[in-house]
C-alpha cells in the first residue's frame, strides 16, 4: 500500500483524532484502522443510498476486522438527525452486548457523520468512532472538529442542530473517489462551505486548486481552528459560522426545499450585505464575494420565502444573536446586537 500522510491533531489533551485524505485509500481501509486503532466489536452507520453504494466495499474490509459488522440504517437527510431515529437506533445498538472498544463507523454525509457523532458520544457515555465522510461538504467541514447534532421538530417546526454534543472522533479517512457518485447538486452543495472559507480565511483559491486540495487545504484550516477552540466557547471558532446566523434561519424556513450549501451561500449574502450597512465592508468586495458565489453556481438569494418566518427562525438560533461580519476577504468580525432594521434589509435582500 502506498505510504499515506496522516494528520493527528490532540484536542485538549484527551481526544487524539488521525486525520487521512487521498484517492482510492479504502480498499485499505482493514489496514489504516488496524494500523492505529484497537477495536472489538464494529457497527456501520449509513443511509440507505450511500450503503447501496459504496457499503459492501466497507463491508468487505471490516469483515477482516470483525465477524458480523452490523449494519445499522438511517434515512437519507435530515430525517436521519430526527430523535424518532436516535430513539430506534439506541434500542437497537443496545439488543445486543456493546463495550466502549466497540466502534461506530459512519458512512455518508453530514446528516449521517451528525447522527453517528451523537450516538457514539452518548452510548456508555462514549464507545468509538471513525467518520468516512462521502459529500464534498462532509469531507469539508461536518466530519471535520468533533461536532455533532440533531434535530428538533418544536410545533412542526424543525430546528436544526438543537441537540449535541462536542465528540471526537478516533479517525477520519477521506476518498475523494468517493465523490464520483456524488449529484452534481450535492458537489454545489459542498462550495457552499469551501466559498465560507475563503471569504473568512481568504483560502482556499478555488479557481486555481484541484479539488483534492481544495478538500486537504479546508479541513487543514478548520483543524487549525478547532484545535485552539475545540468547545467553541473561546471565540476563535465563531468564525466558522460565517454566513450561518441567516443561513440557517433560511433553511429551516425553507423546510427542506433547499440544501445546507445554497443556505449558507445566502447567508453568505446577508452577512456581506450587513457588513455593507456598518460600514464595515466597501461596495466592490461585497459584489467581488457575490461574483465568487455566482461562479460556483449558488443561488444569492431564496425567492417566496416569508422575511417574518426567518425572523422568527432567528430568535430560536444558539448564536444569541451574534453575527459573524466581513471586513475584507479574508478578514471577519464577531458582532453582536445589530439593529433590526439592518438584519431585516439584509432578510429582504436575500428573499425578493
Ligand atoms: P447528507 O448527508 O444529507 O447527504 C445528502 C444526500 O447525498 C443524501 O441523499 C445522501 O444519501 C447522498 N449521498 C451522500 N454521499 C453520497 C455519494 N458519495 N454518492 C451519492 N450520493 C451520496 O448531506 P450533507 O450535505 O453531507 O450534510 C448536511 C448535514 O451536515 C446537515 O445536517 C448539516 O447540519 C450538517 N453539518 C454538520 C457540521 C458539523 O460540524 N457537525 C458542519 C456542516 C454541516
Amino acid at each position: 500500500m502506498k505510504k499515506l500522510k496522516s494528520t493527528t491533531v490532540t484536542i485538549n489533551r484527551i481526544f487524539k483524532t488521525d486525520y487521512i485524505s487521498g484517492e482510492k485509500i479504502l480498499a485499505n481501509l482493514a489496514e489504516l484502522i488496524r494500523k492505529n486503532h484497537k477495536v472489538r466489536n464494529l457497527i456501520l452507520i449509513s443511509d440507505k443510498k450511500v450503503f447501496a453504494l459504496h457499503g459492501f466495499k466497507i463491508l468487505s474490509q471490516l469483515r477482516i476486522l470483525a465477524q458480523e459488522p452490523l449494519v445499522h440504517l438511517i434515512p437519507q437527510g435530515e430525517r436521519g438527525k430526527d430523535l424518532a431515529t436516535f430513539f430506534t437506533s439506541v434500542q437497537k445498538l443496545l439488543s445486543r452486548p456493546l463495550t466502549r472498544d466497540d466502534c461506530l463507523i459512519a458512512l455518508g454525509g453530514g446528516s449521517v457523520s451528525d447522527f453517528a457523532g451523537f450516538l457514539a458520544s452518548v452510548l456508555l457515555r462514549g464507545i468509538k468512532l471513525i467518520l468516512i465522510p462521502t459529500t464534498l461538504l462532509s469531507m469539508v467541514d461536518a466530519a471535520v472538529g468533533g461536532k455533532n447534532a440533531l434535530n428538533l421538530k418544536i410545533k412542526d417546526k424543525l430546528i436544526k442542530n438543537m441537540i449535541g454534543t462536542f465528540y471526537q472522533p478516533n479517525l477520519v479517512i477521506t476518498d475523494l473517489d468517493l465523490l464520483k457518485t456524488l449529484p452534481d447538486r450535492e458537489i454545489k452543495n459542498g462550495f457552499g462551505e469551501i466559498i465560507k472559507y475563503q471569504i473568512a480565511f481568504g483560502r482556499p483559491a478555488i479557481n486555481n486548486m484541484s479539488l483534492s486540495d481544495i478538500v486537504k487545504e479546508c479541513q487543514k484550516i478548520k483543524l487549525a481552528i478547532i484545535s485552539t477552540d475545540p468547545f467553541d466557547d473561546s471565540g476563535v471558532r465563531e468564525k466558522l459560522n460565517l454566513g450561518h446566523t441567516i443561513g440557517h434561519a433560511v433553511e429551516s424556513t425553507a423546510k427542506g426545499k433547499i440544501s445546507h450549501g445554497e443556505a449558507v451561500a445566502v447567508g453568505l449574502v446577508a452577512a456581506a450585505s450587513m457588513s455593507c450597512q456598518l460600514n464595515l465592508l466597501k461596495k466592490e468586495t461585497k459584489e467581488k464575494i457575490i461574483s465568487l458565489i455566482k461562479s460556483t453556481g449558488l443561488p444569492l438569494k431564496i425567492k417566496g420565502l416569508k422575511s417574518s418566518e426567518i425572523l422568527k427562525a432567528l430568535t430560536f438560533d444558539k448564536k444569541n444573536g451574534r453575527f459573524v461580519l466581513i471586513e475584507g476577504i479574508g478578514r471577519t468580525k464577531i458582532y453582536q446586537q445589530i439593529p433590526a432594521e439592518i438584519i431585516n434589509n439584509a432578510i429582504l435582500e436575500v428573499t425578493s
